[in-house]
């Protein structure tokens, strides 16, 4: 059997590795875009492995990240490390108020200690209740060594796809037919509608930014503001937190992919212009006492589903003939996302 997977990011890695684990004599390609693997979201991302302590407006979410949680740690605990002070403050000006925010953690059993408001929050008056959650920070380049190491199959660099036929598994790479395989895996992340005749996912795209940073907190502390348009601070590596502003992380937003078509190149460059390392920082020191140096932004595409009115972070895999899109979330989801591929590559082996 000969599958293709499109993107060379984190669940690109990781679905490669679990096909090879199932199904030993399948040869895997990767096919990557950029010049190296892990240039995308899973380098420029918050780091947080989720257990749902994120998101009191989307149970579903709430419930793939419990599932998810300890799966990620099993398989890949050389890149975890627990958070000892995971501080979850409920603002009173957000959109669900403390007393609703622990009645779905408690639903699903949620493990945390509520503690008084510590001084490191300004504007102490607006904080209805904070918590210490038991979430960990993921190492994102030992993730990538890890999955490299594990990976027994071949990875393309700089090959684009350009197109996919799903009806015969045909990959095509600047127009011209690249290769024919029996499954073929959109891993893309930025474009999981590729290939198929009606449209996997409904989806809005933005581009987003976190400032990666030296902080004066220590590497086991992690602030959370929730609900709504506040910030957050958490651990990237031992000596760094990023910082991010649910208003300015998202800096550029459209219903269109052209979005991220048009201007991934020049990223950095509409970053820089609309000052938005300035206007995150600015937006975590309002609420939080903090000082940084040492700042650099990351950034990335993001795409979320069209109709998430409710903060939900689901992972999903839709297909059409050969061809499997999946649409990865969050990490802690990517193992349900990889069981679902598997199931369809069973069923038809
Ligand atoms: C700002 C931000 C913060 C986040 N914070 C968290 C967090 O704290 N915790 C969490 O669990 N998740 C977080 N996420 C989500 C998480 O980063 C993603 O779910 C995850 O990285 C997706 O992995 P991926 O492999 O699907 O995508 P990517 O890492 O983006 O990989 C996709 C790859 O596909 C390649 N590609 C794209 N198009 C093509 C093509 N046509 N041909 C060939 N290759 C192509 C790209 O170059 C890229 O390498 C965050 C995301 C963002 C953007």
């Amino acid at each position: 059997m000969k599958i293709c997977v499109i993107g060379a990011g984190f669940f690109g890695l990781h679905v490669a590795n679990q096909i090879h684990k199932r199904f030993k004599k399948c040869e895997i390609q990767i096919l990557e875009a950029n010049s190296s693997a892990f240039k995308g979201a899973s380098s420029n991302n918050q780091c947080r492995l989720h257990m749902g302590f994120h998101y009191p407006r989307s149970g579903y979410t709430v419930y793939q990240s419990i599932l998810g949680f300890d799966r990620f740690l099993k398989d890949y605990s050389a890149a975890c490390n627990s958070v000892a002070s995971n501080l979850y403050a409920i603002n009173k000006n957000g959109y669900v108020t403390a007393e609703k925010y622990f009645a779905v953690m408690d639903s699903f059993h949620l493990d945390y200690k509520h503690i008084d408001t510590p001084k490191i929050f300004k504007k102490k008056s607006d904080i209805e209740a904070v918590i210490e959650a038991p979430e960990q920070w993921v190492d994102l380049d030992m993730l990538k060594k890890i999955l490299i190491k594990n990976f027994k199959g071949s990875i393309s660099l700089n090959i684009s796809v350009s197109d996919i036929d799903p009806e015969y598994g045909k990959v095509f790479v600047d127009g011209k037919l690249y290769g024919e395989y029996d499954f073929v895996v959109n891993a893309t992340y930025s474009n999981p509608n590729l290939g198929a005749s009606e449209k996997f996912f409904d989806l809005k795209y933005e581009l987003a930014a976190l400032v990666n940073c030296e902080t004066d907190l220590s590497a086991d502390t992690a602030v959370t503001i929730m609900d709504g348009p506040f910030v957050s601070i958490y651990p990237s590596s031992v000596s760094t937190h990023t910082l991010s502003s649910v208003i300015h992380t998202p800096f550029m937003k459209s219903k269109s992919q052209k979005i991220i078509d048009e201007n991934i190149d020049n990223i950095k460059t509409i970053a820089k212009n609309l000052d938005v390392k300035r206007n995150i920082f600015n937006h975590v020191n309002e609420f939080i006492n903090v000082k940084i140096s040492n700042d650099q932004l990351w950034l990335a595409p993001k795409v979320k589903l069209a109709s998430d009115h409710g903060d939900s972070r689901v992972t999903e895999v839709k297909r059409e003939g050969k061809l499997m899109a999946v649409l990865c979330g969050k990490l802690d989801a990517a193992f349900s996302a990889s069981d679902d591929l598997l199931r369809e590559i069973s069923i038809d082996t």
